[in-house]
């Protein structure tokens, strides 16, 4: 790590507040003078979150808040969703003129929320390498790998080798607190109203529940129109199967 950091004048931490950026950034201690901490607020992020960031503004030389609007870009885009049947998409509501709700695929709406104002925080800092808490075992990452260097800009990856037991060790050792959800789930928190990413995201419904009953009914309600709407074209993709 040190040879790397100390080959760059311009560095940015891409930091979410999940277990493993949190490590990542403690990792990177020794060199948080010279590190851009930057977390994308979307709009629409937990009250947990907004402190957490707080705290870490508080306690880092140099931190950026990048935003989005996630709330108007959902509004008109659609609800994000792992499932999209073309009949809910932009293009089916308008085209076939049906209602219910419009559904967008995932990736669009974090590339819009997430990705993009993140990519343009580190070309606005003028950054040559970026340093992010991405594993190997996620079961979901980028293409790029550790040492990476795509464009010019080089990727590091302090806790690419590590599982998720490492990652919690690690943060233990340190005597850093986890952000208190991770008594109920295994990821990071991301969206409030965030209606996609459900294989790994039922946890973090059942936390919802309990600790925001108000907004959990309201993703529930979501929830359960989408899942109306993809019923519909899997009972069509089901009468066509002979
Ligand atoms: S986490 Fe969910 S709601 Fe937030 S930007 Fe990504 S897909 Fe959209």
């Amino acid at each position: 790590m040190r040879e790397t950091i100390e080959r760059h004048a311009r560095i940015v931490l891409q930091f979410s507040g999940g277990k493993d950026s949190l490590a990542t950034l403690h990792l990177c201690r020794k060199w948080w003078d010279r590190i851009l901490v930057v977390w994308v607020n979307t709009g629409d992020a937990f009250p947990e979150t907004i402190e957490q960031m707080a705290r870490i503004k508080a306690m880092v030389p140099h931190f950026f808040e990048a935003r989005s609007d996630q709330p108007a870009h959902i509004a008109k885009h659609g609800w994000p969703s792992d499932v999209v049947s073309v009949e809910a998409s932009t293009f089916g509501r308008l085209v076939r003129g049906t209602s219910g709700p419009t559904l967008q695929g995932y990736p669009a709406c974090c590339g819009a929320n997430i990705w993009a104002p993140m990519q343009a925080a580190v070309a606005a800092a003028g950054a040559t390498l970026v340093i992010r808490g991405v594993k190997k075992a996620d079961a979901r990452r980028g293409e790029e790998g550790p040492g990476a260097e795509i464009d010019g800009l080089e990727f590091l990856l302090p806790v690419w080798d590590w599982s998720d037991m490492e990652v919690l060790d690690y943060l233990c050792g340190q005597g850093v607190a986890l952000p208190d959800h991770y008594r109920h789930t295994k990821t990071s928190l991301d969206c409030r109203h965030c209606t996609a990413y459900l294989d790994e995201n039922a946890e973090k419904m059942r936390w919802m529940s309990m600790m925001h009953p108000e907004l959990s009914g309201e993703v529930q309600r979501r929830l359960k129109a989408i899942r109306h709407a993809v019923m519909t074209d899997v009972s069509h993709l089901t009468k066509a199967i002979l």
